[in-house]
């Protein structure tokens, strides 16, 4: 298995290392960013993405994560770690990582349908995934080179782009472990 870590400063961290573990790794809770030497991979769970942002001004984050990706490592961005990728987050505007050619908005769905969870087809997977959108952002634009994995309501949630996988949704609540699996089997 590829030493994985989460990036565990907020949000829901806990749910995302029991969900690799049950696949088999033994994923770090990584705090400090010197943490991230030697992993394959990090998940960016999701949370509060202007939480996380304050968090990350203790640490020089952005340069370690821009640097960990450029050494040929994977990110796995939910939610509020999808916004963080992304090349450039609304609604309102936010700082980001920017190692995803995507625009994104924050809180997309609207008041009455903030948090809901269904079935999703999932082009790498066999069987549909059980997922829950909490607050989801939504993709409102995305770059030549970015390949969209599942769609809901005619919107993508789940795209990769070479080594930054990005889901609008939370994989890591309904114990359905498929696409902790498969990003585990992309990892070199
Ligand atoms: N609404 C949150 C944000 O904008 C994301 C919600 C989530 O991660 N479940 O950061």
């Amino acid at each position: 298995m590829p030493p994985v870590g989460v990036l565990a400063l907020q949000g829901d961290y806990d749910a995302h290392a029991k969900a690799l573990a049950r696949c088999g790794a033994a994923p770090l809770e990584i705090r400090r960013v010197a943490q991230l030497d030697g992993l394959a991979g990090l998940v960016i769970p999701g949370g509060e993405s202007s939480t996380l942002l304050n968090l990350m001004r203790d640490e020089p984050w952005f340069e370690a994560l821009r640097a960990f990706h450029a050494r040929g490592a994977s990110l796995f961005g939910t939610c509020a770690g999808a916004i963080l990728l992304s090349r450039e987050v609304r609604h309102p505007a936010q700082e980001s990582l920017a190692l995803l050619d995507a625009t994104i908005e924050r809180n997309a769905y609207g008041r009455q349908v903030d948090s809901f969870e269904t079935d999703l087809a999932v082009s790498v997977l066999a069987a549909p995934l059980g997922v829950a959108f909490i607050r989801a952002p939504r993709f409102v634009q995305l770059g030549a080179g970015v390949e969209v994995l599942a769609a809901h309501a005619d919107a993508p949630v789940l795209v990769r782009e070479g080594r930054v996988v990005a889901a609008t949704f939370h994989p890591e609540i309904t114990g359905a472990d498929d696409l902790h699996a498969w990003w585990l089997g992309t990892l070199a």
